[in-house]
């Protein structure tokens, strides 16, 4: 393509708010094969509400109280979450937590007032050796409905499970026909279980899940795809998805997302529709066939 059609093909992306970051990139767009999309912040709506805290060993405020001083010391949005639905039952936190260390991708631990609170997956209930030995039929429902389930244990037993819930964006189910029906494979990725993931995906129609991806091993994920031929794009939200950003062929971020992911991506779509996708490649095949 010429500068000149370069020139007309960022324009106008820019006024139905896809930015491209250099002409290269509307260059390549039109080549791509396969998107995974984030599931958190990018398919949904990224503003976790806690829906369900179910006491197993105690009493539920005083356990939500528990965790939820545990929660405030952390960055994660399920933390937010925890801590927002907490202040709306009117339950304050329990006490100022002594210590405190987050764990990526799994959850925090914590000591509040002389208890060690662990809350997060199970896999950090494995970690810290606490057993799980109630019937799961709870857990298993309430990621059936896609929801975020967490174990809560007060000095290594399982106490409570905390329940949070995401809605997807309004757009995601059209914008995931649209790229199938351009003959995409599209992907969600998640460090999230993997029955929760299927649950949102089904909701907009995404047939392949990686699930349990932790944030380390994401742009592992786009290369995997890569060395299969395919050629990538990563949309992403969260400073998590940065390097699978920078993985790429072509690297998508919100611009509803973290200043990291914008600056890793080569494409921001600034309404963080997940429609602009499509649009994106629809302009830059118009740009590359029209010039040539
Ligand atoms: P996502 O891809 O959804 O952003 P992460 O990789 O950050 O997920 O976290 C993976 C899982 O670890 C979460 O689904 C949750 O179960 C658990 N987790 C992470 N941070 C926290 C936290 N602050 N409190 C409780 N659980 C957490
Ligand atoms: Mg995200």
């Amino acid at each position: 393509a010429t500068p000149t059609s370069i020139m007309v093909g960022t324009g106008r992306g820019a006024e139905t708010g896809i930015l491209f970051k250099g002409g290269e990139h509307l260059e390549k767009t039109y080549k791509l094969t396969a998107v995974i999309l984030d599931k958190t912040g990018t398919v949904t709506k990224g503003q976790p509400e806690l829906t369900d805290l179910i006491a197993l060993d105690g009493q539920a405020d005083e356990l939500l109280a528990l965790i939820t001083a545990a929660e405030k010391a952390s960055e994660h949005p399920l933390a937010a979450a925890i801590v927002r639905g907490a202040a709306d039952r009117g339950v304050p936190p329990a006490a100022e937590p002594t210590a405190f260390a987050a764990v990526v991708g799994a959850g925090v631990t914590a000591t509040v007032a002389g208890k060690n609170l662990a809350v997060g997956t199970r896999r950090l209930m494995d970690e810290k050796g606490v057993a799980i030995a109630t019937s799961l039929d709870k857990v298993e429902q309430l990621e059936s409905e896609g929801k975020t389930v967490m174990f809560a244990a007060v000095d290594d037993r399982l106490a409570a499970l905390v329940a949070v819930a995401d809605t997807v964006k309004e757009s995601s189910r059209e914008a995931i026909a649209d790229l199938t029906a351009m003959g995409l494979e599209v992907w969600m990725i998640t460090g999230d279980n993997r029955r929760t993931a299927e649950a949102i995906a089904r909701q907009v129609g995404i047939e392949h899940i990686m699930a349990e991806v932790l944030p380390a091993n994401k742009a592992e994920q786009v290369e995997r795809l890569r060395s299969q031929g395919k050629i990538v794009a990563m949309v992403g939200d969260g400073i998590n998805d940065a390097p699978a950003l920078a993985a790429a062929d072509v690297g998508i971020a919100m611009g509803t997302g973290a200043d990291v992911a914008i600056e890793a991506g080569d494409v921001t779509l600034m309404r963080g529709d997940l429609r602009g996708i499509a649009a994106a490649i629809r302009l830059s095949r118009a740009t590359m066939t029209n010039i040539k």
